[in-house]
């Protein structure tokens, strides 16, 4: 008998869409897939050399649960210098990114704890919340405000249960990046109510128009703040399952007691390669994030062409949410597009009851492939 955790928790949509694409192409079927937010390119060759060099030398067993003492204080540094965050190594715990956000929700959250993140949210986030048996409560961001946060809004949705608020800039799946009065805003908010702030950043390399602020960086808000991110996207990395959670130090050992008890620690020899990522040159990261700038470009150029879709120009991440105007519900008119179009999209109704109208394209993809989904929208829009 399943539990009642999880028996009400669907499997990730973006996960699940994914395996199918596998499956389908695996069958020789040629399908234009924007669904995985996962950058297409080749993780940087000093990454990958560094990670050879720790097998070669036998780095192949347990390291600390916490991850090994210099990649943590690479991120701390990382975190210091990028972010402002003042930190040490102590404050750092090496764990997947999603690991840390599942972790997090499980030390934080007690059943019947309400938790308040945008509509539409990156699909885990929910998951996490329900099998920590807590709420999940959605504040609506808007297609004509750019889907940002308004903290009216978050202040309204605040009950005496209200445990802790999700942040996510840039955002999946909007690609929308809180400004900064926003952030500061939030802040204010989660200090007079003595919320804890959970910030996933994993985005945050990954902008075109503005800077990234971490929430951890404001005054008063370290101590209640669990800035999550990693190496996945901004590094091509998304395979090495490799990211980190800062906090205080409590919260640390405290997460920590978690990692002990599922994964121990993180893979051993990905790790003094992370620490190449994090130190090394960063001249691959950043002709990633201009070539994602063009993809972006061109991307909404063929939106434009196309009649029923429209599109707000996201400023970070590498995702578009487009608007379509057919009645049709998103899973539908996304399946639709798979199996006649050979186009896998993920529907906005994944993120969150807000996103029902729109769907995701993950343009972490080559030109070419853009360009060919393109016209196939194109086409499949003329048709639907
Ligand atoms: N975060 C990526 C996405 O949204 C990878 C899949 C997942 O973790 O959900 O597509």
């Amino acid at each position: 008998m399943v539990s009642k955790r999880l028996r009400d928790v669907p499997a990730s949509g973006t996960v699940a869409l994914s395996n199918l694409v596998s499956l389908l192409n695996s069958q020789g079927a040629d399908i234009v897939s924007f669904s995985m937010g996962e950058p297409d390119f080749t993780t940087p060759k000093n990454v990958i050399d560094a990670c050879v060099r720790s097998l070669d030398s036998g780095f192949t067993h347990y390291t600390p649960s916490t991850g090994i003492p210099e990649l943590r204080k690479a991120v701390a540094a990382k975190a210091f210098s990028e972010n402002n965050i003042h930190c040490t190594a102590r404050n750092v715990l090496i764990t997947p990114c999603k690991h840390a956000i599942f972790m997090t929700a499980l030390a934080y959250l007690d059943p019947g704890d309400e938790v308040i993140l945008s509509d539409p949210s990156w699909v885990s986030y929910e998951a996490c919340i329900r099998l920590a048996g807590a709420k999940p409560v959605y504040v609506p961001t808007y297609y004509d405000e750019a889907f940002v946060l308004d903290p009216r809004r978050v202040r309204e949705a605040i009950t005496p249960k209200t445990k802790m608020i999700i942040l996510n800039s840039p955002s999946n799946p909007t690609g929308g990046v809180l400004p900064e009065q926003t952030i500061r805003e939030i802040a204010e908010i989660a200090k007079e109510r003595n919320l804890t702030v959970m910030s996933d950043e994993i985005y945050e390399s990954i902008i075109y128009e503005g800077k990234h602020l971490s929430i951890a960086s404001l005054p008063g808000m370290f101590e209640r703040t669990i800035t999550i991110s990693g190496l996945s996207k901004t590094y091509a990395m998304t395979g090495w399952r490799l990211g980190w959670a800062i906090a205080p130090e409590e919260d640390i050992k405290t997460i920590d007691k978690l990692q002990t008890h599922s994964i121990s620690c993180c893979v051993s020899f990905t790790q003094p390669a992370a620490v190449e990522a994090i130190n090394g040159p960063q001249g691959e990261k950043e002709s990633m994030v201009s070539e994602f700038r063009k993809r972006r470009d061109l991307a909404l150029d063929l939106i434009g062409e196309i009649d029923g879709l429209e599109c707000n120009v996201p400023k970070g991440a590498f995702y578009l949410f487009p608007k379509y105007n057919r009645d049709v519900k998103s899973e539908v008119f996304c399946r639709k597009m798979l199996e006649d179009a050979h186009v896998a999209v993920t529907p906005g109704s994944a993120f969150g009851p807000g996103g029902e109208g729109f769907f995701r394209i993950s343009y972490a993809t080559g030109e070419e492939r853009i360009k060919e989904g393109f016209e196939r929208i194109k086409h499949f829009m003329g048709k639907i």
